[in-house]
This record gives structure tokens, sequence and C-alpha cells, in this order.
């Protein structure tokens, strides 16, 4: 039997492997932590760190193909893996992905044939720039600042209103290479998953609406009528542009902002993208007759990339380690007989031992066999389990 590899034992690892296995492959894992999520159920689990030359020789001897299930791991280390095995995505849009401000001048040289562009921003590495974007660029106030790299789960990221703000923010986050962001009014925001293989083929995902509660995503909608379908169609034409630009090989997801109409940008902004499966995509494992892993399986395993077809509306809510407290703060098992004893839920863990506050314990999908029960089902499962975002269900 062939083995595929990935690097990083996260949850999307986990996932990424059970699609691999329900194809009859085997998997090695590539994670420091002997509890990582993906190397608890991997045929093979490598454990050392991300770089270390005899791990990844290992990893490369064992394998068919390799991936990547998280953003930060050293693009090197890809480039290593690439002389001697088919890496998917590679180094170089792995490296893209991972540098905000390499990611937006991506964004920005294939804004024509994508048709939209990100936020106005600026990019802010020395003093001297700080100081002239202090001067000369009042129209990104508000904004965000953000590390160019490392961010994640708005991690990395303040929210500044003045010049001094910015000066403090910057030290904060002690002058390491930022963009600041024009603080944009959203009214929605939108994911699009891409799976593109060796040879250029393309399939997608149609446009999940996604709820962020303190950056964090909390709540994804996936069904028909989730957004308008002007928007829905250009945010898909998009993210094919960007998948197509960059030569990319794998699972792509582009996240994007939806703002207040009549503005300059049409109402369709583009945010940022992740080189991999993502939380947003989730839903696909149980409303689609391909998930988003199995495309990943299938496209760096140079098999056919079948268009998914989404077969019921869906809902997920993100499992927080937060669930695992009570108002008192003691640490307990949240009730999944209650949970699983609504109509069409879909519990995954992620087989993680301690829960924390903010950390992805797991993910609950709802589906039915139309949006208004789903909704139903939704807002029972959050209320019970005291999630955020339930006002947006
Ligand atoms: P992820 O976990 O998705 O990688 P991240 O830490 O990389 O998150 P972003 O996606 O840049 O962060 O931002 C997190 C959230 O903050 C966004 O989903 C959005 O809700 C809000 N946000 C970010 N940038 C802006 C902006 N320019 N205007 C308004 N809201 C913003
Ligand atoms: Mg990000
Ligand atoms: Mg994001």
């Amino acid at each position: 039997r062939a083995t595929l590899g990935v690097m990083g034992g996260g949850q999307l690892g986990r996932m990424f492997v059970h699609a691999a296995q329900r194809l009859g492959y085997f998997t090695a894992v590539l994670d420091p932590d002997a509890q990582s999520p993906a190397g608890l159920v991997s045929h093979h689990h490598i454990q050392t760190s991300y770089d270390d030359p005899a791990g990844l020789a290992q990893l490369a001897h064992l394998c068919q193909a390799i991936t990547t299930e998280f953003e930060n791991v050293p693009a090197p280390t890809l480039q290593t893996l690439a002389q001697t095995r088919p890496v998917a995505p590679g180094a170089a849009v792995v490296g893209i992905a991972q540098n905000r401000i390499a990611e937006k001048a991506h964004f920005a040289a294939c804004a024509d044939l994508s048709g939209v562009s990100c936020a106005p921003y600026a990019v802010l590495e020395t003093p001297a720039q700080l100081r002239s974007v202090q001067a000369e660029r009042a129209d990104l106030l508000p904004g965000i600042l953000k590390t160019a790299r490392l961010g994640y789960d708005g991690k990395g990221q303040v929210r500044v209103k003045t010049a001094e703000e910015l000066a403090a923010a910057w030290a904060e986050l002690g002058g390491a290479a930022c963009v600041l962001e024009k603080m944009l009014p959203l009214t929605a925001e939108c994911s699009v998953l891409v799976a593109r293989g060796w040879d250029g083929q393309v399939v997608s995902f149609a446009p999940q609406r996604n709820v962020h509660v303190d950056g964090i995503l909390a709540v994804t909608h996936a069904y028909e009528g989730n957004m308008p379908v002007a928007l829905a169609d250009r945010a898909r034409d998009a993210a094919i542009a960007i998948a197509h630009h960059l030569g990319y090989v794998g699972v792509l997801c582009v996240e994007f902002f939806v703002v207040e109409d009549g503005s300059e940008h049409g109402g369709l902004v583009v945010n940022e993208m992740a080189p991999r499966p993502h939380n947003s995509g989730h839903y696909t494992l149980d409303a689609c007759d391909a998930s988003q892993f199995d495309l990943q399986v299938h496209a760096m395993a140079s098999l056919p990339l079948p268009q998914p077809r989404q077969h019921s509306p869906a809902i997920m809510l993100n499992l927080l380690g937060d669930v695992w407290f009570d108002a008192e703060g003691q640490l307990h098992e949240p009730d999944w007989q209650a949970v699983l004893s609504l109509p069409g839920t879909h519990l995954h863990l992620y087989g993680k031992a301690d829960a924390r506050a903010g950390r992805k314990m797991g993910h609950l999908t709802i589906t039915g066999p139309d949006v208004t029960s789903v909704k139903t089902v939704a807002r029972r499962a959050a209320s019970l389990l005291n999630l955020p975002g339930q006002d947006a269900i």
C-alpha cells in the first residue's frame, strides 16, 4: 500500500489521515508532539521537529507524496522534501501564504484576473516607515495592525485608532514586520475552498459564510441562500483565479470580506488565504459527497478531482476549550448526550486531552432536510453548549 505524508499533526492532519485511510493509504505524520491528534491515528508517526533532517529523510523515504496541514511549516523544509517527492502545496506558495506582505502583493498582482482587491494597507517594517505611515496614511485609521508572519485566530493583531496608538501597537508587537490595514465596515465574511490538481484541473465548493467571535471562527453557514448569488459567484471565481495564478496544487482556502454596498470595493474584498483545508470547510465532511480532505488526498495522489456536490444544508459550530468550563471555572465534559439527541448532529472531537480557553477541541456540524430545521437544531445545540455567536445563527 502507498503512503501519504503530512507535515503537522493537528486536527487538520487528523482529518486528512482519516480521508487517506478510507482510500486504503497508509499515512505518515511528522510532528514533535507524542499526543498530536493526527499522530495518534496515523500508521507512522515521526516524532521530531519540522526541520530535523533525519525525520524529513524518513518521511520522504516512506511517502509517495507529502502535504502540510499547518501554515507555519518552514518553507525550506518543503523545498528539501520536494527534491525527492511530490509536495503539494509547494514551498513557494506556502511561503507566500505565510507572509501577509507577500500575500497581499500576490492578491494585487492578480487583481485584474480575480476581480477583487484587498483592504487598503501599508507595509510597516522600519521606524522610518512607521513615521511616514503616521504622517501620510491617515486614511488607514482606524485600522488593524497585523504581524506579517505567524498570526492566526486574531493573534498578532492590534486595533488602532490614532497615529499614537499605532506606534504603541507596533512596539507591543515587538517592531516585527507588519501590515496596517484599514478597518472596513464588514457586513459579512465568507471563504471559498478550491482544489487544484497537478494538471491544473480545478474544482470548488460554494462559498460558506463565516461568523467570527473575538477573531476566531465560531459559526459557518453552508447552504444555498447563505449570501447573495452574485456575490457568491464572484467569490468563487476570484478564488479559482487566485489558485490558478499561484500554480497551486492541493486544497486552498481564500477568505473574503463583504463590505457595505456602494463602497469603492464593489462589495467583495479578499482578506487572506490558507494553503490547506480550512476550519470553515469542516462541514464538507458531513454535508458533501466529497470533503475538503478527500480532495486534498486526490490532489496530492494524482487521482481525478471530483466536483463535490453538497447534499444537505449545513451549519458548523466550532467547539473551543471554553465549552469545557462552567461558570465557576470548573472543568467538565459538555453534555454530549443532550447534543447528540438532536437530529442531524455530527460531533467531531480531535482527541486533545487538555481543554484550554480558545483551543479548538472539536466541531459540531448540523445537517438536515432544509435550512429552517438546520437552523432550529443549531440554535438549540449552541444554547445547550453555551456557544458564542448564537445570535448569528
Ligand atoms: P485566521 O485564524 O483566519 O488565519 P487571522 O489571525 O489570520 O485569522 P484575519 O483573518 O486577518 O486574522 O482577521 C481575523 C478577523 O478579524 C477577520 O475574520 C475579521 O473578522 C476581522 N478583521 C480582520 N481584518 C479586518 C479589516 N481590515 N476590517 C474589518 N475587520 C477585520
Ligand atoms: Mg490567517
Ligand atoms: Mg482569517
